[in-house]
């Protein structure tokens, strides 16, 4: 889905037009500016191509005497986020310094940006828009918020420039949620990696309506967090219970790829934050556990490799699983963490060439065979990945039935060592050939 962001000045008539395109009331459009304001974020269409519309502008507070910095702000988000940019001026007021810095900035950007001179609700105003020219776009569309004039205009050329693809690439980006136990400090990590503006305003509403789609490119990373913590705050729902960190817990880990999983060191691995583990486990999900607040934890040398293996000691016997000790605080291994769930996404993507898996594994399971089971022999004759979004690997043999258990997970361990899974549970099945 392509994005066009409204930017500008307060008080021009952004919110007002966004509502005009989302064809809802939701915003409060006050004359005061800085007003409070729920909604920034719909989606739109024009001519039967659907785009999602934010009001930036509504993510950035400020009054009239706003700081630059905000603006810029303001306008980086758009860069960023948008496909497209709708920069709104005001006839009323005529060409402004802020409207002129703002200008500045677009046109160093390489997004298309479409200047809409708005309140231009009569004839008589038309002549008064052409001093816009001034802020040296090729073009400007005139346009009235409040009765919807030139807004034809102005999206039949926009949707030209949104790519042509109506999925976006989205949804074969890694999804990353972000879970754990309330207070574990998942708001914080999001936020130290992203920022609280892009948090906000690359929400994108996911599949469910539970949980919020962040999408993340910075650092030469690319991916959404799927996450359930900001819902909480942005709703301002005062609630700690378990029982909705669970629910949101489920819902979030059903739709991503890679399970981050939070724990807040200083309380330990216990029951609840086991709960969620197991959850991503049977889910045949990713993850990556992160320890956090690790600098509330007194220290020595072991204590790494202490507690290293107290966590796996409650994983078992899925070990094979990333362990970050992690400070948001003090920003200790934050991106180390993201990092380390990307690699994982990959393990989980990985596909094996059979030939190379068969070369690998037949020799192993020659010198080390099935034990045999009643005087009979398994014969393992072949092996193959299934095409499962998760790594699954079927082996194909005379008498399936009679392999147990511990060598399953023998070949799953070796699976592990030559190919490199971790943090991603392997299935491994043994077929009738
Ligand atoms: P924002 O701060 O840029 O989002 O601006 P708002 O959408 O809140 O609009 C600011 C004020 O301008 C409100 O009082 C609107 O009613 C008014 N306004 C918005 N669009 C138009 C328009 O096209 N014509 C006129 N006359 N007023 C408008
Ligand atoms: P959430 O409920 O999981 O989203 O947790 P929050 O992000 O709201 O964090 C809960 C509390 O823990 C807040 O007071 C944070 O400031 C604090 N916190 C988060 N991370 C750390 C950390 O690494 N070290 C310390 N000392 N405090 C942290």
């Amino acid at each position: 889905m392509s994005i066009v962001a409204i930017v500008g000045r307060p008080n021009v008539g952004k919110s007002t037009f966004f509502n005009r395109l989302i064809q809802r009331r939701e915003a409060i459009v006050d004359a005061v500016s800085g007003v409070t304001r729920d909604r920034h974020y719909g989606k739109s269409d024009w001519n039967g191509k659907e785009f999602s519309l934010i009001d930036t502008g509504g993510y950035v507070k400020g009054s009239d005497d706003i700081f630059e910095a905000e603006i810029d702000k303001q306008v980086e988000l758009a860069i960023d986020e948008a496909d497209a940019i709708i920069f709104m001026v005001d006839v009323e007021n005529g060409v402004t310094g802020m409207d002129e810095e703002v200008a500045q900035l677009l046109r160093r950007s390489k997004k298309p940006v479409f200047l809409a001179v708005n309140k231009v609700d009569s004839a008589n105003r038309i002549n008064d828009a052409v001093e816009f020219y001034s802020l040296g776009f090729e073009t400007y569309y005139n346009l009235s918020s409040i009765n919807g004039s030139g807004t034809g205009e102005l999206l039949d050329d926009l949707i030209k420039v949104l790519p042509e693809t109506t999925e976006r690439d989205d949804s074969e980006l890694p999804r990353f949620a972000v879970v754990g136990r309330p207070n574990a400090g998942k708001s914080s990590f999001i936020n130290a990696l992203i920022g609280k503006e892009r948090y906000i305003v690359t929400d994108v509403a996911g599949t469910t309506r539970d949980s919020i789609d962040t999408r993340y490119n910075r650092f030469g990373f690319e991916f959404n967090l799927v996450d359930t913590a900001g819902i909480r705050k942005k709703s301002k729902v005062k609630e700690d219970l378990e029982f909705y960190s669970v629910m949101r817990s489920v819902r979030a880990i059903e739709h991503c790829d890679v399970v981050i999983l939070v724990f807040d060191a200083t309380r330990g691995f216990d029951g609840q934050v086991q709960n969620i583990f197991w959850l991503a486990q049977r889910n045949n999900k990713g993850i990556v556990i992160l320890a956090n607040k690790w600098d509330l934890v007194e220290k020595d040398n072991q204590s790494v490799k202490d507690f290293e293996k107290y966590i796996k000691k409650e994983c078992e016997p899925f070990t094979d699983v990333p362990i970050v000790f992690m400070s948001v605080l003090t920003k200790q291994r934050i991106f180390k963490a993201i990092e380390t769930a990307v690699e994982v996404y990959k393990n989980r993507s990985k596909k094996v060439k059979t030939s190379v898996l068969n070369d690998t594994m037949l020799p192993i399971i020659q010198i080390t065979p099935p034990p045999q089971y009643k005087g009979k022999y398994v014969k393992i004759k072949f092996c193959t990945q299934l095409p499962t979004p998760f790594p699954s690997f079927a082996f194909f043999c005379n008498l399936p039935q009679y392999v147990k258990e511990p060598y399953k997970r023998f070949v799953e361990n070796q699976l592990r060592k030559h190919f490199d899974f971790t943090g991603v549970p392997v299935t491994v099945f043994f077929r009738k050939k």
